[in-house]
C-alpha cells in the first residue's frame, strides 16, 4: 500500500486465542459467535498482527507478535501452534533485522511486544539491534508495576531489558515520531495504547490498536472486557470512527485478518470494506 512517499504492509506473526466472551465484553455470545466461533474452550483465533513502514531512510516496524521466549504452557493456553513468523515475514520483504530504524508497540501486551526480544542463552537481547524502542511513557510506566488486574497481560522479558540498551524512547501523549507518522495516545485498552497514523501525499492510512481489534468492534457497544477504560474506549470510537469515515482513512486492525480497508457509514452503522 502506497501512502505518499511511504510503503506501508501489513502482515501476521500468528494465530493466537482469547476467550470470546473475554473479546466482545457485553456483548452476548449468541451475538459475536455469530461473527467469530468459538474454540471448544470458548477461545476464539485472532492474528497478531504488524505493520512495516518504510520510506528512502527509514524503516518502522509497529508490533512485534508474541515472540519465541512463551513457554509451552504459555503457548498451550494461549493457543498459538505454531512458531513467531514476523522474522520470515520480514525477510520476504527484505528487510534485515539491523535495518529495523524504530520498533513501535501500541502498547506492551505480549501479543504486540513479544518478538521486540529474544533469548541468547541466559540473555535477553533486542532483535532489532540498531533500532529506537517507542512506547508511551504512561504504558512503560504501567507495564513495569503491574497490579493483579494487568499481571496476565505483561510479560517483563519483553520489554524490561531494553531499558538497559538505551534504546527506548518513551513518548507522551501526542508525538510525530517522523515526518507524516505520528502516535496517539487513547485511553481505553490500557492507560498508555498509542494510534499509529501515516499521512502523506493526500492518504492516511490509521493502525488502530486494541480500543478496536477487529472490524466486529465497529459497532460502538462492542468493547472488549479486557479494556480497563471501556467509556474511555467508547468515547474514542465516537471520535476517531466519523473522522476515518470522512477522511477516508485506510485503516489496518491489530487483530482482524491481516488486510487493509477503508471505513464507512450507514444509518449510523459502521463498515470495513476491504481494499483489494
Ligand atoms: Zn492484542
Amino acid at each position: 500500500m502506497r501512502i505518499g512517499r511511504f510503503d506501508a504492509r501489513i502482515f501476521s506473526d500468528g494465530v493466537f486465542r482469547l476467550d470470546g466472551g473475554a473479546m466482545f465484553g457485553i456483548v452476548p455470545k449468541a451475538l459475536w459467535e455469530r461473527q467469530k466461533p468459538a474454540d471448544e474452550r470458548n477461545r476464539v483465533a485472532m492474528d497478531m498482527n504488524c505493520l512495516l513502514i518504510r520510506d528512502a531512510d527509514h524503516v518502522v516496524l509497529v508490533e512485534t507478535g508474541a515472540g519465541a521466549k512463551l513457554t509451552p504452557k504459555q503457548q498451550e493456553i494461549f493457543g498459538i501452534d505454531e512458531p513467531p513468523r514476523l522474522l520470515a515475514e520480514l525477510k520476504a520483504l527484505g528487510v534485515r533485522p539491523e535495518e529495523v530504524t524504530l520498533v513501535v508497540n501500541t502498547h506492551l501486551h505480549f501479543d504486540h511486544s513479544g518478538g521486540n526480544t529474544y533469548r541468547d542463552g541466559e540473555r535477553i537481547v533486542a532483535t532489532f539491534p540498531r533500532a529506537s524502542y517507542v512506547f508511551q511513557r504512561a504504558e512503560w510506566q504501567d507495564a513495569i508495576a503491574p497490579n493483579e488486574r494487568t499481571r496476565g497481560s505483561y510479560l517483563a522479558d519483553d520489554f524490561a531489558p531494553l531499558e538497559a540498551t538505551g534504546k527506548l524512547e518513551l513518548v507522551d501523549d501526542s508525538v510525530e515520531i517522523l515526518p507524516g507518522i505520528r502516535l496517539d495516545r487513547v485511553q481505553g485498552h490500557t492507560r498508555g495504547t498509542q494510534t499509529v497514523r501515516v499521512t502523506d501525499g493526500g492518504e492516511t492510512l490509521f493502525f488502530s490498536s486494541d480500543f478496536m481489534p477487529d472490524r466486529h468492534h465497529l459497532p460502538l457497544p462492542w468493547i472488549p472486557a479486557f479494556d480497563l477504560f471501556p467509556l474511555e474506549t467508547l468515547a474514542a470510537k465516537k471520535v476517531i470512527l466519523p473522522r476515518a469515515v470522512r477522511e477516508k482513512w485506510i485503516v489496518g486492525f491489530t487483530h482482524d485478518v491481516p488486510r487493509f480497508g477503508r471505513i464507512t457509514e450507514a444509518e449510523g452503522r459502521f463498515r470495513f470494506e476491504e481494499i483489494a
